[in-house]
């Protein structure tokens, strides 16, 4: 039913990506299409059945699915951080992830009143599968279970085969978080301009 919806709406939701990417002058238009997008009844998501159909957090069957696991291997494999790699940038000076992986195994989805549902993360015990991680070939391979994994929607992550987050975000709480995105400006960095005059000395420019 909602690979359907999102096949259907997929230009839709490409309409709403373009929106943004163009800039803040569309952004009532695209408010007004992803309200019209959720509004309607027959695809509202409600409940966790609904939940699952859409947004994935676990790694598929490899052998069911070997492309999509392949994939999700490659673009939706948070970290790994914390007790693998505490220096990563996403943790804290304790060494804890600022994102909060990995998450905690569930063997259901769960929602939440006030944030993004707990999605379901099988362990192995509960027919999960597991992804064998090897940094390089003289580390030594580390076993990442579902609470590592980045949540996805199966069908846009075979369209794209890129990272691509996919959350479940259904209230009215959606146009704030579209709003923060268009507001909060482009990424900036410091570009340092190094040049060498005939006296081996340095001229520097910062732009
Ligand atoms: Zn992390």
């Amino acid at each position: 039913m909602y690979h359907g919806a999102i096949y259907r709406d997929f230009n839709v939701v490409q309409a709403v990506i373009l929106l943004i990417s163009v800039g803040m002058v569309f952004i009532n238009l695209a408010v007004d299409i992803l309200y019209a997008y959720l509004d309607r009844k027959e695809d509202a998501i409600r409940s966790t059945e609904d939940i699952d159909q859409v947004v994935c957090a676990e790694f598929p069957d490899p052998v069911i699915q070997p492309i999509l696991f392949n994939i999700v291997a490659s673009h939706m494999v948070h970290g790994p951080c914390g007790i693998f790699n505490s220096k990563s940038p996403c943790c804290d000076t304790d060494g804890i992830c600022t994102k909060h992986f990995p998450h905690a195994l569930l063997s259901t989805t769960q929602i939440t009143d006030d944030s993004y549902p707990k999605y379901r993360r099988r362990s192995l015990k509960d027919g999960g599968y597991e992804y064998k991680y090897q940094k390089s070939q003289k580390d030594d391979p580390i076993y990442l279970n579902n609470g590592w994994v980045v949540p996805y929607n199966p069908w846009l992550l075979k369209v794209y085969e890129a990272h691509l987050n996919v959350e479940i975000c259904s209230t009215v709480k959606a146009c704030k978080y579209l709003h923060k995105y268009v507001f909060k400006g482009s990424d900036k960095a410091q570009i340092k301009v190094v040049q060498t005059n005939n006296n081996g000395k340095y001229n520097t420019y910062l732009l």
